[in-house]
């Protein structure tokens, strides 16, 4: 359905869970204790999806926290993906456990994959995420590519002093896989270390200028090395916000609708059933406001961690 600017929202990204296996610098603090006890439900998430379809939800990714981590993941994707109005189901993970998961993912519906990948270099990978081993998350990707999903995503958060020196080498990996590697401005939100100099995506083409520009996929301005098989793709939430053609809305692993990643507006969907689910979730489409204000310097006014929101 339309927000009141005329915006077509039909993308939720539904947070299954707060709880991660690692602590990345711009997403949580490094003493954070998330627990599950707050977490919907399954029931519960594959209610808030189904209703969501009746308010013109058509696109719904699963993610966290690390959504792999719960046990019940696979039956929640099974379910959302059956819903009738869902057309596209996407989980973002940090890939650690796609070596078990990425089949069974599949067979369950998961069209399209996104992992978190900020380093190719196995010291810069571990101080990113504090406790990662990029040989597990390697294996994960590996694991992508051979079940082979209608998309893969390998996400990079930019951040100066630690990964732009890799910008290359990142983007290299679509040379040899048909794989989108995306640059993400690292955006202001929540309880974060101090993330040093802050890189814009263009930062990207000044490290391959033999990128061409082959246009948009939704939030993503799309590039290509001329004999890459894959796709680098910019994301500049901060440098030039997309808030015009944003199409989606957030449900927390707690069950707060959020009509905009960084506004403090909640609607708390936990307890509401059928009709008044459904109310609750069109009423914060149209509450979604214009505009954020990170690009005029302003930190996010969200009261929440990335790994509770979903990113
Ligand atoms: N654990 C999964 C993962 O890492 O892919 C899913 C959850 S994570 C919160 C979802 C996405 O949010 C990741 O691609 C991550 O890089 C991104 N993210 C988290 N904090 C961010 C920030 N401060 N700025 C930009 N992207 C961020
Ligand atoms: Fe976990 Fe993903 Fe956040 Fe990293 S970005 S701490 S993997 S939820």
């Amino acid at each position: 359905m339309k927000d009141n600017y005329g915006r077509d929202i039909y993308y939720l990204r539904l947070s299954v869970t707060e709880k991660c296996n690692y602590r990345c610098v711009y997403c949580m603090p490094e003493d954070s204790i998330p627990t599950d006890d707050i977490s919907l439900s399954a029931e519960e998430l594959v209610e808030i999806a189904r209703a969501a379809s009746v308010c013109g939800i058509r696109k719904v990714r699963v993610t966290g926290g690390e959504p792999l981590l719960r046990p019940d993941i696979i039956d929640i994707c099974r379910e959302i993906a059956a819903i009738p109005g869902i057309t596209e189901l996407c989980v973002t993970t940090n890939g650690v456990l796609l070596p078990k998961y990425a089949e069974p993912l599949k067979q369950a519906g998961v069209k399209r994959l996104n992992m978190s990948l900020d380093s190719l270099d196995p010291e810069t990978y571990r101080k990113i995420t504090r406790r990662g081993s990029l040989e597990e998350a390697l294996r994960g990707v590996n694991a992508a590519i051979e079940t082979g999903f209608d998309a893969i995503k390998l996400n990079a958060v930019l951040l100066g002093g630690v990964n732009d020196g890799e910008i290359r080498e990142l983007l290299e990996m679509t040379r040899a896989h048909n794989v989108n590697v995306r640059f993400i401005e690292v955006m202001p939100i929540g309880d974060q270390a101090d993330l040093g100099e802050f890189i814009p995506a263009a930062r990207v083409l000044e490290a391959a200028p033999e990128l061409r520009d082959i246009g948009a996929d939704g939030v993503a301005r799309l590039y290509k090395l001329p004999d890459g098989r894959g796709t680098v793709g910019l994301i500049s939430p901060v440098s030039s916000h997309f808030c015009p053609t944003c199409n989606r809305i957030r449900v927390t692993s707690d069950g707060k609708l959020k009509p905009c990643l960084h506004s403090a507006d909640e609607i708390d969907l936990r307890g509401l059933r059928g009709a008044e689910l459904e109310n609750a979730i069109c009423a914060g489409i149209l509450q979604k406001p214009q505009k954020h204000k990170l690009d005029s310097g302003e930190k996010s006014a969200s009261q929440k961690n990335m790994n509770e929101i979903g990113g």
